[in-house]
């Protein structure tokens, strides 16, 4: 997961009178919505906010909205979104992009459709999996890319691997000792909310068959140079937050024998 900046130029106010002004079913809505804009923001987009109860046509004009992405109502900002290079999934990690993210999400809360601070880009398999599950009734908040930026700049993505078995088994994990208890509850749902497992296994597969690549050749003791610069590469490359930075950050982590266990393999295939 990654923090990421918000377009500031980005006027959803203004936009939120266009569309109660362009839209016959929302004329009347803007005070109520604006309320609500406010206390999400306020509240960090806590989804135990309570949705203020728009009708099915007003519920269809703010999707309609939201997937038109029209100039005329300032939102044509939306689908740029998508293309953002800022290198992994501000959600999970992946590092494919391609969709945007309704932070809350938007058939609950119609009413945060097209506000700029419930809209990050996402990649399409966490979206998926996360759905409209975000909702009141979920024991913890999901990190937030602009809400928790100071918490997710201390956040490294690591991928932890088991040698006891005959095939390596691996899972996520991250730098837990940098955070407390009750940070460690929120990462450690939003990982089990968000990361699609099987993206990740296949990912982190090709950056394995990737490394063993790159080391094939070498002697064992130089191994974790190799790993180690082609992390540094990955870093300058704006790839920190990734699944193959997280793959090399694991590999780093392991002792010789294991570190052989895992590449071994991958260099023989
Ligand atoms: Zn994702």
């Amino acid at each position: 997961m990654r923090p990421f900046s918000h377009a500031h130029t980005v006027d959803d106010l203004k936009t939120l009178l266009l569309l109660t002004t362009g839209y016959n079913f929302l004329h009347g809505t803007y005070d109520t919505i604006e309320k609500a804009y406010k206390n999400f923001l306020i509240n960090s987009g806590s989804p135990q906010l309570v949705a203020v109860g728009l009708s099915s046509d007003q519920k269809d004009c703010l999707h309609a909205a939201y997937e038109g992405g029209a100039k005329k109502y300032g939102l044509n900002w939306i689908p740029k979104l998508r293309d953002l290079p800022i290198g992994s999934c501000p959600m999970c990690g992946n590092l494919t992009l391609g969709t945007v993210e309704h932070y809350l999400p938007k058939t609950p809360f119609p009413e945060f459709s097209v506000f700029s601070w419930n809209l990050v880009p996402s990649c399409s398999s966490c979206n998926q999996k996360r759905g409209s599950k975000h909702v009141n009734g979920i024991s913890q908040k999901l990190l937030h890319p602009i809400f928790d930026s100071v918490l997710l700049h201390k956040l490294r993505l690591v991928t932890r691997f088991n040698t006891s078995d005959a095939v390596t088994q691996f899972k996520l994990g991250y730098n837990e000792s940098e955070f407390d208890i009750a940070e460690q509850c929120r990462i450690s749902a939003h990982i089990k909310m968000c990361i699609d497992q099987r993206a990740f296994k296949l990912a982190t597969k090709v950056q394995l068959s990737m490394t063993a690549a790159r080391v094939a050749n070498k002697d064992e003791c130089l191994w974790r140079t190799v790993i180690q610069d082609e992390l540094s590469i990955m870093e300058a490359a704006n790839l920190t937050y990734g699944w193959g930075a997280s793959c090399l950050r694991g590999l780093l982590e392991t002792n010789h024998m294991p570190l052989n266990m895992i590449l071994t393999p991958k260099i023989l295939e």
